[in-house]
C-alpha cells in the first residue's frame, strides 16, 4: 500500500514524485519509457538544461529521484487503475497489483503525425511541432510550413521569425484573403502543389508536379491523445484543444475525481519540459496534501 502512485516517470511525474518522497511519503513510479520528445537529441528552452538531451534530464532527475528512501520505481505499464469503495485506488500492471491513497497522472500524450511519407522518419530530426524549440538551430532557413490542419496557418504566420519561410499549401484549398494578405506582410512564400515526399539529409520536399525544394527543416502540427485510457476508466474529464484532448484540472492539479491529480502535456492544452516540470511540482504537494486529510480519516469525496 503506497501513499501515492504516479503513473508516468518523465519530466511531469519525476516532479511530482519529488515533491512526494520530499514529504517522506511512499510514492511509486511506473513508467512505461514513451517519452514524447524520445525522438529529439537536444531539448531547448528549459533553463539551466538548454540544449541538453532530454535523455540526460531525465536520467539525472530519476538518479536523484530514487535516493530517497521511500521512492519506489517501477518499470511497465499500468494498463487498468479504478477507485475503490473506502476511495483508494487499485492500480494494476501486466505483473503486479497496487493500490495507494492518491494518483498521479503524467502520462503524457502521443502525436498522431500526419500521413507523409518520409515524415516520421524525421519526426524530432527536421521536421518539428514547436518553433520555440526547435526554430533557432534553423538559422536562416528556408523554413517549410506544411499545412495539415486548420492551425497550419498559424505556424506559417510565426515561422517567419525563425527564417524564411515557404508555406507547402500541400494541395488544399488556398487561405482566406485576409490571411493571404497577412502572409504576404510576413514575406511567406507560397508553394500549392501537394506534396508526395520528404526525404533528403535534412527535408527535402517532394511536389506533385515533380518539383523538390530543400528547407532545412520543417514544422507540421499534429493530433495528440492521452498515451493511456487510464484516466478514461477512472472517470475523469477531459477537455478538447484544437489539436486534440486534455485532462481537466483545477488551479490545483487536481482532476475531477477527488484524489487523482494530473500534471504534465496531459493536463494542459500546449506542453513543455518546463510547464510539465511546474505542473508536477504543483499536482505532488496537492497529492500530498490529499494523503494527509485521508490518513486523519477525513471523506474521499
Ligand atoms: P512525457 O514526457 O510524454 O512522458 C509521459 C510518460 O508517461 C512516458 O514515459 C510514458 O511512457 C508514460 N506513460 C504513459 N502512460 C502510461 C501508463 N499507462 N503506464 C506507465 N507509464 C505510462 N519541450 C521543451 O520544453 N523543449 C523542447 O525542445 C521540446 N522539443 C520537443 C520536440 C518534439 C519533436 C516533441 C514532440 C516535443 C517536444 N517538447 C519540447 C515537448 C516535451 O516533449 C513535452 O512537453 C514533455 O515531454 C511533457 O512531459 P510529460 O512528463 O508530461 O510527458
Ligand atoms: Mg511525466
Amino acid at each position: 500500500m503506497y501513499d501515492a502512485i504516479v503513473i508516468g516517470g518523465s519530466f511531469a511525474g519525476l516532479s511530482a514524485a519529488l515533491q512526494l518522497a520530499r514529504a517522506r511519503r511512499h510514492v511509486l513510479v511506473i513508467d512505461g519509457g514513451q517519452r514524447r520528445n524520445r525522438f529529439v537529441s537536444h531539448s531547448h528552452g528549459f533553463i539551466t538544461q538548454d540544449g541538453q538531451s532530454p535523455g540526460e534530464i531525465v536520467a539525472r532527475a530519476r538518479a536523484q529521484l530514487v535516493a530517497y528512501p521511500s521512492v519506489t520505481w517501477m518499470e511497465g505499464r499500468v494498463e487498468t487503475a479504478r477507485r475503490t469503495e473506502d476511495g483508494r485506488f487499485a492500480v494494476k500492471t501486466t505483473t503486479s497489483e497496487l493500490e495507494a491513497l492518491a494518483l498521479v497522472l503524467a502520462i503524457g500524450v502521443t502525436d498522431s503525425l500526419p500521413d507523409i511519407p518520409g515524415l516520421q522518419k524525421r519526426w524530432g530530426k527536421s521536421i518539428f511541432i514547436c518553433p520555440y524549440c526547435d526554430g533557432y538551430e534553423l538559422g536562416d532557413g528556408p523554413i517549410g510550413v506544411l499545412n495539415v490542419s486548420p492551425m497550419s496557418i498559424h505556424h506559417a504566420l510565426m515561422l517567419p521569425d525563425w527564417g524564411r519561410t515557404i508555406f507547402f499549401l500541400n494541395g488544399r484549398a488556398d487561405p482566406t484573403d485576409e490571411e493571404m494578405r497577412h502572409l504576404h506582410r510576413r514575406g511567406v512564400a507560397l508553394e500549392r502543389a501537394p506534396i508526395t515526399l520528404i526525404d533528403g539529409e535534412r527535408a527535402d520536399v517532394h511536389l506533385a508536379d515533380g518539383r523538390v525544394v530543400p528547407v532545412a527543416g520543417a514544422f507540421t502540427t499534429t493530433r495528440t491523445t492521452l498515451s493511456s485510457d487510464i484516466a478514461h476508466q477512472l472517470g475523469c474529464e477531459i477537455e478538447e484543444s484544437p489539436s486534440g484532448v486534455f485532462l481537466r484540472t483545477d488551479f490545483r492539479k487536481a482532476t475531477t475525481i477527488p484524489g487523482v491529480f494530473a500534471c504534465g502535456d496531459a493536463a494542459r492544452s500546449f506542453g513543455s519540459v518546463a510547464m510539465a516540470v511546474g505542473d508536477g511540482n504543483l499536482a505532488g504537494s496537492t497529492a500530498h496534501q490529499w494523503t494527509i486529510l485521508r490518513k486523519m480519516g477525513q471523506p474521499h469525496e
